[in-house]
């Protein structure tokens, strides 16, 4: 599970990592009270489980309690990636003189944790990593071992960070040691016109196997959480939300990770990742529609299904029964394939539903749920490295 910020920040806190002074608000008229108590002059966040905010418009300063109160009524409810504002963290504003990047992160296939870290920081580390790579340290963390002083200060001399920031560094690893979290990251880490080294934001992912001994997020789990992803878990779902505009359902983890490959491939981006399992009961099939088409960034919606033990034309009656019980709002591209896959074909067919249309390849399916959501790239000549 994801944090919030404001999260992020208290744990942060509770491990000795210095932060700026903030409180959360649900109303613009506590975003003004919590700007008067805290001098006035803040920036308003919105808190979102997602990146990038600063650059969708939900990171603002305010000159004073009467400003931040307008700039939280401008952020409360706004979408950012799909995600709607419900909060917003007043916090003081800080005199930043460089900004870094740090972040821990469970390397599954080498075993390990990796330190991420440069001196780069503020912006979208990826970018950086992609366009300047040497800018960017990456070194392993042996678990047994962890962040030690002088790990710290490899990390920090790898990176380019000023020396003072290893102290940090370890109480970094403290926190996703001692909370049970895969993941955390802090960027901008920012050293202050005054020489403090402060976490200026935070993201924190715990780990959902630790859930038994992390008792004070229960209640945050069933509560606070009005994603998508929430909702889908509350179905029993394997969603995942992603950041584009082709919905995608499909049954079996592995053929949906092949189809969010395959609608790359066509140059759009998948919305989601949806397994639908095995069963794929109509009941399912509805639940797993009704999540995608909630998604307002979705355009189409490619139902990819490989009939097994359950055939394809009980999945077909499963969509069909979806289609009364969920109003279809956007273009739905279906390939049946396996099991019994003339008769769903027919089954879907007999249904001529005019949003839904199938296609017999994956490849064709993707590429015209690519075309719906107006994300089709002009196809690449097949073989151009070998043409004359
Ligand atoms: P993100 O866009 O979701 O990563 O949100 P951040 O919390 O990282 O904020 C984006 C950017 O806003 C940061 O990289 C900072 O440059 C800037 N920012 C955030 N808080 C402050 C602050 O207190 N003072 C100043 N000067 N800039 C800030
Ligand atoms: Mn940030």
């Amino acid at each position: 599970m994801d944090l919030f910020e404001h999260q992020a920040r208290q744990l942060f806190e509770e491990h000795g990592i210095s932060v700026p002074h903030a409180e959360v608000a649900d109303t613009a008229e506590g975003a003004r009270a919590a700007a008067e108590r805290l001098g006035g002059r803040v920036v308003v966040k919105a808190q979102v489980k997602t990146g990038g905010r600063g650059r969708a418009g939900g990171v603002k300063m305010a000159t004073d309690p009467a400003a931040a109160q307008i700039t939280a009524r401008q952020i409360l409810g706004m979408d950012i990636k799909g995600h709607t504002v419900r909060t917003v963290m007043v916090a003081q504003p800080v005199d930043i003189e460089a900004e870094f990047y740090v972040s821990y992160v469970l390397d599954r296939a080498a075993g390990r944790f990796l330190a991420i870290a440069s001196a780069e920081g503020g912006m979208d580390i990826e970018e950086v990593a992609a366009s300047r790579p040497e800018a960017v340290a990456r070194l392993a963390i042996d678990p047994k071992e962890g962040v030690t002083r002088a790990k710290a200060a490899d990390i920090a001399a790898a990176a380019g960070l000023p020396a003072d920031t290893a102290d940090t560094l370890v109480e970094l690893w403290r926190v996703l040691i001692r909370e049970d979290a895969l993941l955390v990251e802090v960027n901008p880490l920012v050293r202050t016109a005054q020489g403090e080294i402060l976490a200026l934001d935070g993201k924190v992912t715990l780990d959902d196997n630790a859930r038994f001994r992390q008792e004070r997020w229960g209640a945050e789990r069933e509560t606070h959480d009005d994603t998508l992803e929430a909702a889908a878990a509350a179905k029993g779902l394997n969603y995942v939300k992603l950041d584009g505009e082709v919905g995608i359902i499909g049954n079996g983890a592995g053929l949906v990770m092949s189809t969010l490959d395959v609608v790359a491939g066509c140059g759009a981006r998948p919305a989601n990742f949806l397994d639908i399992g095995g069963g794929a009961s109509a009941e399912v099939m509805a639940d797993g529609l009704s999540v995608v088409l909630s998604d307002p960034s979705v355009r189409s919606v490619f139902v990819n299904v490989f009939g097994g033990i359950t055939a394809c034309d009980a999945v077909a009656d499963g969509i069909v029964r979806a289609l009364g019980a969920v109003q279809l709002t956007k273009p739905l591209v279906v390939r049946l394939d396996g099991n019994n896959a003339a008769r769903g074909r027919a089954v879907l067919d007999a249904r001529a539903h005019p949003l839904v249309q199938q296609a017999t390849t994956m490849d064709d399916a993707a590429r015209r749920a690519a075309e719906l959501a107006g994300a089709l790239h002009a196809p690449r000549p097949a073989h151009a490295t070998d043409a004359p």
